[in-house]
């Protein structure tokens, strides 16, 4: 029989209207559907009593509440909590991500130990007997000053408690990782004299000028700051971003002013000569002391001119009159400062000069503005010091934090870096490394990464093999976020108090 073109086209359209049109393929479908969902190795979602635990995420800086729903008291889901002061109810895919760090394939159960090179398994009470050992020779030889602790933050009680530990054992050496919370401490201590920090009420304000603060790239408190950006648009607000790049945040601001990489400082410098120069400053920020002011304002105009700024910057001296117009004219400007995400500290005068651009638009501590809040402090008994402890105590930090040029560094993780790479290295004899990761995190992978091997004890508390638990001697498993009973003493961006439940 000849089939022709005619003739095939007819014979596929009838084939697949025969398939289509018998029950077969879908009946088999149906049945391979359901005999695959029976195999072993196909997840089967847990079924039970479904209850929900509320608590805070600790995986970033914002201190976002979440809830947790769980089946059978066991977590499967990570949801924001509505009506919390900072998310209200959303939350991020590192927030979400929760679950997997909780119940990941490769997350660290028991204790590791080198041995030649490779981690073996250890039980809890080998490990801290043997590490307690290493630490009593350390005190015997009178080397305790040699223990040394790095971690994330130094703001929470679990931190804090490893500080006395390190403190107890007879080590002034514990180092935090620095951030921008750190510039706002010293320079609220500088100028107010008291222990405190900065959050910044965004959401009500009209005109924000940020200075290179990633609001939308995850700067402080990540879902609080996008909420606000959302508002702030929302409402006719004005939001203005100098920044060197055009970030995301940039891209999305109103108008974005490109500047010369680690020059806004003096483009604040610059803002500051024609906010006093043409009096647009609040007279109400300014009238409890005029003499003071009065030296502020002829040191600015001579030497903080105009034309400086704009060559140090890049930014025409036009551009910089009419934003310090615009910033001071504002119902409720705010100056919000502190690079990208917040991870890198600012110097003290930088710090200074952006605040007292907020001081002379009179929004200290005012709705929209810039508020000082208290940081809580918890009142730990002292620590029971023998003549061990004491000795090592007096020595001094081995970064010369609290002497001369360094009296207020309190937190110079990059100087441990250099101390890691400098000579001086052995003068690390014992190395704790609590949720930190500096052989990824710090500039100089490299260096770092020798610098940690030549360290004769090495121990990190991590749940998982990240780059410096792989260089580490013993590994201590750490909780996950959603098993830690943890404080959140701070969080950036929020005037209020929350607490981990
Ligand atoms: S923004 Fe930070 S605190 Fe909030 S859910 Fe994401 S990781 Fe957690």
């Amino acid at each position: 029989m000849k089939i022709d073109r005619r003739s095939f086209l007819s014979l596929g359209i009838g084939a697949a209207a025969g398939t289509a049109l018998t029950p077969i393929p879908w009946k088999m479908m149906d049945d391979s559907a359901i005999w695959t969902q029976n195999w072993w190795l196909t997840p089967v979602p847990a079924s039970g009593e479904v209850s929900y635990k509320t608590t805070a995420c600790t995986l970033c800086s914002g201190g976002c509440g979440i809830k947790i729903r769980m089946v059978e008291n066991r977590a499967v889901k990570v949801e924001g909590l509505e009506n919390h002061p900072v998310n209200d109810g959303g939350i991020c895919p590192i927030g979400l991500s929760a679950i997997q760090l909780l119940y990941g394939g490769t997350r660290v159960k028991t204790p590791l130990k080198k041995v030649n090179g490779r981690f073996v398994k250890i039980s809890w009470k080998d490990a801290i007997s043997e590490i307690a050992l290493k630490l009593k020779e350390l005190r015997e030889q009178g080397n305790a000053h040699k223990l040394s602790c790095l971690t994330g933050s130094d703001k929470n009680a679990t931190s804090l408690l490893l500080k006395r530990f390190i403190n107890a054992v007879g080590s002034n050496n514990f180092f935090a990782d620095t951030t921008v919370s750190d510039s706002y401490e010293l320079m609220i201590k500088k100028v107010h004299n008291t222990d405190g920090s900065i959050a910044f009420d965004l959401e009500n304000s009209d005109f924000i000028l940020s200075f290179g603060s990633g609001i939308i790239d995850g700067f402080a408190s990540p879902l609080k700051m996008i909420r606000a950006n959302s508002k702030i648009k929302e409402q006719g607000g004005k939001f203005v971003q100098i920044e060197p790049r055009l970030s995301n945040t940039a891209a999305k601001a109103d108008k974005w002013i490109p500047i010369n990489p680690g020059t806004e400082g003096v483009l604040a410098l610059g803002l500051l000569h024609v906010i006093v120069k043409e009096k647009l400053y609040k007279e109400s920020a300014v009238s409890g002391n005029i003499t003071e002011f009065n030296k502020f304002k002829s040191l600015i105009i001579q030497t903080a001119t105009l034309n400086k700024a704009a060559e140090k910057t890049g930014i025409d001296s036009k551009t910089i009159e009419k934003l310090a117009r615009s910033f001071a004219s504002a119902k409720k400007p705010i100056a919000i400062f502190g690079r990208g995400k917040g991870n890198t500290p600012l110097g003290f005068g930088e710090a200074a000069l952006f605040y007292t651009l907020n001081y002379l638009a009179g929004n200290i501590n005012k709705k929209g503005g810039l508020f000082i809040t208290d940081n809580k402090k918890i009142n730990w008994p002292e620590i029971v010091k023998d003549e061990i402890t004491s000795t090592g105590l007096d020595k001094s930090r081995m970064d010369g934090a609290g002497v001369g040029a360094f009296e207020d560094t309190k937190y110079i993780t990059h100087r441990l870096t250099n101390l890691l790479n400098s000579k001086n290295q052995n003068s690390i004899a014992a190395l704790f490394i609590y949720n930190e990761n500096p052989c990824y995190t710090l500039s100089d992978s490299k260096k770092i990464n020798k610098a940690i091997d030549s360290v004769p004890l090495a121990v990190s508390f991590s749940s998982y093999l990240d780059e410096t638990a792989l260089k580490a001697d013993y590994v201590l498993p750490n909780h996950t976020n959603l098993e830690s009973l943890q404080d959140i003493p701070f969080v950036s961006g929020i005037t209020g108090e929350l607490v981990n439940l």
